[in-house]
């Protein structure tokens, strides 16, 4: 029988004796700090080991649908992502010049959460890595896995840093290049190049921009997304070599040029492009089969299904991923059974929103400025039922029936 106990941190939270008493998380990363934060929660001895030097975060802003916004609110932070966020409520696709094409209300979330809350990629970060102190995580940067022993009753692990450790349970949030994920099937999962990529920048928010626009040009897609009453961000997707090295000094000039062709309120942005801040990042997949896991060590969040960011589901896969695993961590089984649950419960789910976003790329990219009014009459007819389809699965809960003796916090 397991005993019932009062976790400290959590007076109010009533949670039941785990299998797992510690658990090592490779990568202090979205999902890494949301699994720390969520097995932490759950009373769980983890340590997270990232091999940053620091918490820094590059990137420019993220949008955390009405479904992710759930899975922070488990962790116990949705305010603070509404707090310092955009919560907006809808989709609007324009054409190139800025002619309206369609608008697309957005039914994600509940009544305690908005469809949709976009914030800055360093604030969620900030909020993220106090959620996993809180409860309780030790978060070490400039360190990594320098061996891995799985004997079946726990893993020893040694560190780069010359320490070593031994723990029930090891994830890999290590992203989508994830080494673990390597050491755990081999080489036959590598990220999987799309042939596009897309650029990125912090501007100021003009009024207009009070939710996600898209405008659609010639083989190439321009997006702004509100992330607070100052800010916005600007995004432009587009076919590049896979082996396309630029230098970061050329990133206006090399964004300005793909902008060319754009006229109305992109053509006023491109004008205003700064000099420093441009992010660039080319747009791959991982596909990896389930089971996730081998013995008591797993791979999850991008490491196990990166996808292409057109639905805006990549972080908030990864956050749902760190909920279900401490959920089924939680019961009072063999880990292995545990962590084959994980993957069972959420292959279809990342497969879906891979599928839709790969198919919604790839459809955007295939528009020449020719076929652009067919593409546009197209996404009046067919795009609000495709969007409330998804949406609605995406509506579903993530979380599996709750063992009755784990009391949610
Ligand atoms: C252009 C673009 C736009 C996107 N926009 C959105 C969006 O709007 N909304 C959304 O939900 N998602 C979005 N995503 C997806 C989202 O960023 C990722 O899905 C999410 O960050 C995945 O989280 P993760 O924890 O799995 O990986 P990551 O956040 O990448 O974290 C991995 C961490 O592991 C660390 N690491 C790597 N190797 C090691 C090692 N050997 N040892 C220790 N640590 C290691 C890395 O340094 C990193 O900190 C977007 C992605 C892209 C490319």
């Amino acid at each position: 029988m397991r005993s019932r106990h009062i976790f400290r941190a959590f007076p109010d939270v009533e949670v039941a004796m785990m299998p797992v008493r510690n658990a090592l998380v490779v990568g202090a990363g979205i999902g890494g700090l949301g699994a720390a934060a969520a097995l932490g929660r759950h009373g769980v001895d983890v340590e997270v080991v990232e091999v940053r030097p620091d918490s820094r975060v590059v990137g420019v802003g993220i949008n955390q649908p009405g479904n992710s916004l759930r899975a922070l609110d488990v962790l116990g932070v949705l305010e603070e992502c509404l707090a310092v966020g955009y919560p907006y409520d809808r989709n609007e696709h324009l054409d190139w010049q800025g002619r309206p094409i369609v608008v697309t209300p957005c039914s994600l979330g509940t009544d305690r959460v908005p469809p949709n809350n976009a914030l800055a990629r360093a604030d969620l970060h900030r909020i993220l890595l106090g959620a996993a102190r809180r409860a309780g995580a030790r978060i070490v940067h400039g360190v990594s896995v320098a061996e891995l022993v799985d004997d079946g009753d726990g893993v020893s692990v040694t560190f780069t840093d010359g320490r070593a450790a031994r723990f029930d349970v090891v994830v890999g949030f290590d992203g989508i290049r994830s080494p673990l994920r390597r050491r755990l099937f081999g080489d036959a999962y590598e990220p999987e190049y799309t042939g596009f990529a897309v650029w990125r920048v912090t501007l100021p928010r003009p009024a207009e921009v009070t939710h996600t626009m898209l405008f659609h040009g010639d083989r190439s897609n321009t997006g702004v997304i509100p992330l607070s009453r100052e800010e916005m961000y600007l995004l432009h997707v587009t076919a590049e070599p896979e082996d396309a090295r630029y230098e970061p000094a050329d990133f206006r000039e090399l964004l300005r040029r793909r902008l060319a062709g754009y006229g109305g309120l992109v053509a006023e942005l491109r004008e205003d492009l700064p000099l420093e801040g441009i992010v660039y990042s080319p747009l791959s997949e991982v596909h990896l089969p389930a089971p996730w896991h081998v013995g008591r060590v797993i791979v999850l969040g991008d490491a196990a299904h990166a996808s292409a960011p057109n639905l805006t589901q990549g972080a908030a896969m990864a956050l749902e991923d760190a909920v279900v695993l401490a959920d089924e961590l939680a019961r009072d089984r063999p880990v292995e059974d545990s962590l084959a649950a994980v993957s069972a419960a959420r292959f279809g789910r990342t497969k879906l929103v891979q599928d839709v976003s790969h198919g919604i790329l790839v459809t955007e990219m295939s528009i020449t400025a020719d076929g652009l009014e067919e593409f546009a009459m197209n996404l009046r007819e067919h795009l609000p039922g495709q969007a409330a389809f998804i949406e609605a699965e995406l509506n579903k809960p993530f979380r599996l029936e709750r063992s009755a003796d784990v009391v949610a916090p």
